[in-house]
């Protein structure tokens, strides 16, 4: 994955380093960890994840299992493993589903972020696994993102429920309600509705976001964020998650090249899980995110 190419490369260089010892001596440990600690900073990870991700390594390298193990370096790796495992929220989540559909999720997150693109994108996933998905288009903010999701929910050849005379034209939170009203009665098992973000974090956009969670009692909040967005992203994780407190987190642009550690900080960070990750623009660049899926793939 090109967003962690180079810190991938970076981990693959210090375990490198240390496969050429045998025993690991604490100075081997010391400059291992630090090594570590430096490939994680310059990915963007936040400082507060890194600290707490290499005192549980450097804990656990100085202990019995690196030094009783036959092959200490590789124990090493397997450490680092678990650890990444962690801070990427550990188990598997998988999306959670009403008991008396429709299932509501709503999507929340910046403008920019990939929302748009993620309704079509679960919504023809969800298709494909039997479900009778209906996306609600409450971004009344952008001119054109109606028109888009109605695009995108053709491609997804799912029905878009879009503002109209009688379903709260111009107000987000009526047409939200109005959305799963006619998802009930139309015997839709989910229904996704896209929100309207922002620039930046904004306090009448997060009302609304959190009006509209309040008028549609969503089973999942799934705050979508540009893994491009630099150390940006804990700050704006933390916004949302006071402002709509999500249940959990989508990490788009994963195909781009950027950095991307800030967005690996977010469930650690919020303590909610990652669950999906989306690697395109198509429809079909998405997959469920499996935390030792992504750990093995940082440390290929
Ligand atoms: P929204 O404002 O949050 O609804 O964001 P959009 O869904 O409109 O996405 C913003 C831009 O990012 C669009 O040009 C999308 O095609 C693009 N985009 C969305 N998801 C991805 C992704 O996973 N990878 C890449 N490369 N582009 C994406």
């Amino acid at each position: 994955m090109a967003t962690f190419g180079n810190l991938s490369d970076r981990l693959a260089e210090t375990f490198k380093n240390l496969r050429t010892k045998g025993k690991l001596s604490a100075a081997d440990v010391d400059g291992t960890v630090r090594e570590i600690r430096r490939a994680l900073l310059d990915a963007d990870v936040s400082l507060d994840v890194v600290k707490q991700f290499t005192a549980h390594v450097r804990e656990r390298a100085l202990g019995d299992e690196v030094n009783k193990a036959l092959n200490p370096a590789q124990q090493v790796v397997q450490i680092v493993n678990d650890e990444l495992v962690a801070i990427l929220g550990g188990q598997q989540r998988r999306l959670q589903f009403a008991k008396n559909p429709p299932t509501v999720i709503m999507l929340a997150g910046l403008q920019g972020a990939g929302k748009t693109t993620l309704a079509g994108k679960l919504a023809k996933h969800l298709a494909k696994e039997g479900h009778t998905p209906m996306l609600v288009a409450s971004d009344l903010q952008r001119p054109n993102a109606v028109n888009q999701l109605q695009v995108v929910g053709h491609q997804a050849g799912v029905p878009v429920f879009a503002p109209e005379p009688g379903n709260g034209v111009g107000d987000p939170v009526k047409v939200a309600k109005a959305g799963v009203e006619q998802a009930r009665r139309a015997q839709h098992d989910v229904v996704i509705i896209d929100t309207a973000g922002r620039l930046g974090v904004d306090a009448e956009m997060m009302k609304q976001a959190a009006n509209i969670r309040k008028a549609t009692n969503p089973d999942e909040v799934l705050f979508v964020i540009d893994a491009m967005i630099g150390q940006d992203a804990v700050t704006t994780a933390k916004a949302f998650q006071e402002g709509v407190d999500f249940t959990g987190v989508v990490l788009s642009k994963l195909d781009g090249d950027a950095r991307g550690g800030a967005a690996l900080s977010v469930a650690s960070v919020t303590g909610r899980p990652i669950i999906f990750a989306s690697t395109g623009e198509g429809l079909d660049d998405f997959e469920a995110f499996h935390p030792d899926r992504m750990a093995s793939r940082i440390l290929d």
